[in-house]
């Protein structure tokens, strides 16, 4: 998505360890007007699915999940939340997860009443880098008895294996920009 892109170059700061940081316009200071061509361009990559339910993770996820749902006829946003792995109790699916950008490990978790059986579900992030925080929320709509029907992603770091590890699991992925390295200060797409 050309749009996308242009932001990135314009305004994206390559940070050491392979980090992007676009927290003017995604995930700090949001650029409704871009998300909302983000949702367009999500629609029509979705084109002919059915959608019941849009499941994204907190906190980035939520703006873009928000505006897409518009089109996709209001479908309902669910956002999965971070915890601290503690003891769970039996409400809640939940799955474990290693954070790409803290370092540490952390539960997903979302109420056993908003995702039902049989509903077919777009999970939604900002990045995707190694996949972790898509695959725990693939394995929470396995729990549910849903159907993962594609992972959405704004920014894939195409350098790092989070595609090939949710192809995996049979879901197939589909990424606005794709970024092929992060060198000298500058960003380079595939
Ligand atoms: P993964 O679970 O795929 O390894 O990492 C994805 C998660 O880590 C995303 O939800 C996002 O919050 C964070 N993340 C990964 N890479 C980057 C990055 O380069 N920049 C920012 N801002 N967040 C990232």
């Amino acid at each position: 998505m050309e749009l996308l892109k242009n932001k990135i170059r314009e305004e994206g700061k390559v940070l050491p360890g392979n980090i992007l940081k676009v927290d003017s316009f995604l995930n700090h200071q949001m650029d409704v007007k871009l998300f909302n061509e983000m949702g367009k361009e999500f629609k029509k990559r979705m084109e002919g699915k059915k959608i019941d339910k849009i499941l994204t993770i907190e906190a980035s996820g939520i703006g873009i999940a928000t505006i897409l749902s518009q089109h996709f006829d209001y479908v309902p946003v669910v956002f999965a939340k971070k915890i601290a792995s503690a003891n769970m109790d039996k409400e809640v699916y939940h799955s474990r997860v290693q954070s790409f950008t803290k370092n540490k490990i952390y539960d997903v978790v979302v109420n056993k009443r908003f995702i039902n059986k049989k509903e077919r579900i777009l999970i939604i992030d900002d990045f995707l880098a190694n996949g972790c925080a898509a695959c725990g929320l693939i394995d929470v709509v396995r729990q549910a008895e849903a159907e993962p029907v594609a992972v959405g992603i704004v920014i894939e770091k195409g350098f790092q294996p989070g595609r090939s590890e949710i192809e995996k699991q049979g879901v197939p992925v589909e990424s606005l920009a794709i970024i092929d390295k992060l060198e000298e200060g500058q960003v380079y797409f595939k």
